[in-house]
């Protein structure tokens, strides 16, 4: 059983209902550190009385069963999580696309993309500065500098700036210039860097990995949250599948069931998800009928030319022509939704 107490409970408070639950003779093991604070009990010989537990003050709630994860479940909260980018709320009503190269290349390419963003209404621009790549000889993003090309991206346009984060060693410098943290495929089982970016105050982007499954997602999601940081938002990019004709599958079941599950927002990446460029404006639009808050999409002012990923990555012509079929797409859905409310 899992007892989750009332956030913001000061320490004696959480001290008094430990003693309580001890001199109940039941085992006591506190398992997040940060708000809200869960303890797991366990039985000593004789079986737990749920409501007894629920009754108790500090008490926020009580679960039973041992379920792997609590804080990022429908159960624990049954409205959806919304988490700002600046002022981009990710998980409203509207979804929000966020842009920019597969690498940070030079100040001139994420100049001319983040001008070019601006002009099309986006708030938000992705671009790596570390690079995690298959070979060991393949450019791997440019470090530094590059985050601090994305830095003055942001102080000329005002676009907001989500970068990937690799290594536990630069949590705090990719903080520093990022507005969010961008954990990769490759990294969604890196325990250690999931609870030093769930101990950071930026939002973090938590794409799956390419075999994980939708529960193995969920867990890692609650490391980020157990240690105290709730902006999180998922990313589903596809999966290695038997499929022979794409990068990945991607699988937008997932979209779907992770909103069943799960109130946080859920963003669909068709560039790495399908690897082919003509596929991912089809794969957008059906990422968003499925519910999707969001894309995640690689885009870059000469494609054939890109550092990395230039197979996946749109044209800024390409680019705009989705955007505008995504403007309609979503201006049908919210109108539907009213009228479906309004004869239901
Ligand atoms: C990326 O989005 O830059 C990236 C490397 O993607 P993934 O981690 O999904 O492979
Ligand atoms: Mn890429």
């Amino acid at each position: 059983m899992r007892i989750i107490l009332q956030n913001g409970l000061p320490s004696s408070e959480i001290e008094k209902i430990v003693k309580e639950l001890t001199e109940k003779g039941v085992a006591v093991e506190r398992l997040s550190n940060a708000n809200p604070v869960i303890f797991k009990i366990s039985e000593n010989g004789f079986s737990l009385d749920q409501k007894q537990f629920e009754k108790m003050p500090g008490v926020q709630r009580v679960l039973a069963g041992n379920a792997p994860f609590h804080l990022v479940s429908r159960e624990y909260q049954p409205e959806d999580s919304r988490i700002k980018i600046g002022d981009q709320e990710i998980g409203g009503p509207e979804p929000v696309i966020i842009a920019g190269p597969c690498a940070v290349e030079s100040e001139e390419q994420v100049m001319e993309i983040a001008r070019f963003l601006s002009a099309q209404g986006l708030k938000i621009m992705r671009g790596g500065a570390f690079k995690p790549r298959t070979s060991p000889y393949s450019f791997s993003g440019l470090g530094e500098e590059g985050l601090k090309i994305l830095a003055r991206a942001r102080e000329e346009t005002g676009i907001r700036i989500v970068t990937e984060v690799l290594d536990t060693r630069d949590v705090e410098l990719v903080a520093r210039y990022a507005d969010a943290l961008q954990i990769g495929s490759r990294n969604m089982q890196n325990y250690q860097l999931l609870k030093a970016v769930g101990q950071c105050h930026k939002p973090v982007l938590l794409k799956r990995g390419m075999s994980a499954q939708l529960k193995e997602l969920l867990m890692s999601a609650e490391y980020i949250v157990a240690e105290g940081n709730r902006q999180v938002i998922l990313c589903e990019r596809g999966i290695r599948t038997f499929n022979d004709y794409t990068r990945n599958t991607l699988d937008l079941n997932i979209v779907p069931a992770l909103r069943e599950m799960s109130h946080l927002p859920i963003l669909v990446d068709p560039s790495h998800g399908t690897g082919r460029r003509s596929l991912v404006e089809p794969m957008s639009l059906a990422a968003l009928a499925a519910g999707a808050n969001g894309l995640l999409i690689e885009i870059h002012p000469n494609p054939d030319a890109a550092w990395s990923d230039a197979e996946q990555t749109l044209s800024l012509e390409q680019f705009a022509r989705l955007h505008q079929k995504v403007k309609h797409l979503v201006r049908w859905q919210l109108e539907n939704e009213q009228t479906l409310s309004a004869h239901s």
